[in-house]
């Protein structure tokens, strides 16, 4: 069986582009660019909890990374290097070649370096550190929503919380399995957007956190909420909802933006490619999110997950 040090150097020391010292020594060096901040965002996924036993290696690859991408992109921040630490039950090489593949094509693509991290025996947990830069004091903040501010969506929601759900479906489990991060997005918000969060938990949940964070209400439109075709056709309005307000994994963003940046939201879209839709508004008083329908009736919101909750998973 290959030793530790020879899976790392076959699987994980492709060349650093833009590192000082990349994978090898006891740590690696890095060099801000100047006049950065650096954001920095851990996230552990683990077999069981996160994703299922036997899941795919290179789906798994590409959601470690882009789930940690994502949460630059909600920051504003453009991701520029990563640690990966890795509990393997055993040296599959098979499957390590296969993660490797998900993760490096999905960093390649965003301009990011894998240089360092750790590998040992143990359950299957894998475990990545993003470090990005922002232009200090300009990051995106979940406290910075004022009233009057627009609240705004990025692409659709429900969907990947409909992948889980139903596996068959398969435009939902992409959504699961292979969540896009809006880094160019949340890099184009700087100067534009108020706050800003991704939605991991579910819309309702993590628009909650910039309610709190502000100290501000919110009132969102329901069927103005974005939603793939697949949610869309669901009849039951209950479970609709459901997907929509409190499905997580979508890895969208939410943020906020005062109403002069209307235009300047617009023209990002179509240069990005990427609907932006307009849901609802701040509102002063307290961190209250209240969701109507057409008629400005209430809509029950049903909450997002939480991991410590009465019976989560
Ligand atoms: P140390 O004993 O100093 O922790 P290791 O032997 O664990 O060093 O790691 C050797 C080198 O390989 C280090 O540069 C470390 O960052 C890197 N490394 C270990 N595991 C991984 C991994 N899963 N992905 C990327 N780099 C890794
Ligand atoms: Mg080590």
């Amino acid at each position: 069986m290959p030793s530790e040090f020879a899976l790392i150097r076959r699987y994980f020391s492709r060349p650093a582009k833009s590192a000082v010292l990349g994978v090898g020594d006891d740590a690696a060096l890095l060099q801000p660019r100047a006049g950065a901040e650096l954001a920095v965002s851990t996230d552990l996924l683990l077999e069981g909890r996160h994703f299922r036993a036997g899941a795919d290696a290179r789906k798994l690859g590409h959601k470690a990374l882009a789930v940690n991408l994502s949460d630059m992109a909600a920051m504003g921040a453009t991701p520029r290097w990563a640690t990966l630490g890795l509990a393997l039950p055993a040296a599959d090489e098979a499957w390590l070649a296969q993660f490797a593949e998900g993760f490096y094509a999905l960093a390649e693509r965003f301009g990011v370096d894998l240089v360092g991290g750790d590998t040992t025996r143990g359950t299957l947990a894998i475990c990545v550190t993003i470090l990005g830069e922002v232009p200090a004091g300009r990051a995106l903040r979940r406290s910075g929503a004022a009233p009057g501010d627009d609240v705004w969506v990025s692409g659709e929601l429900g969907g990947a919380a409909l992948g889980l759900a139903h596996a068959e479906i398969e435009s939902a489990a992409r959504r699961l399995d292979e969540p896009e991060p809006r880094v160019r997005l949340g890099e184009g918000l700087l100067g534009i957007a108020t706050s800003a969060i991704d939605v991991s938990d579910g819309f309702a949940q993590d628009l909650g956190h910039i309610l709190e964070s502000s100290g501000v209400g919110a009132i969102v439109e329901m069927e103005l909420l974005p939603c793939p075709p697949e949610v869309r056709q669901i009849k039951d309005r209950k479970t609709r909802h459901r997907l929509i307000l409190s499905g997580g994994d979508d890895y969208e963003l939410v943020f906020t933006a005062r109403k002069k940046q209307r235009e300047a939201i617009a023209a990002l879209s179509m240069e990005l490619g990427l609907p932006l839709t307009r849901v609802g508004a701040i509102e002063k008083g307290n961190p209250i999110l209240s969701v109507v329908d057409r008629n400005r009736k209430a809509v029950r919101v049903e909450r997002g997950f939480d991991h410590f909750a009465q019976g989560a998973k």
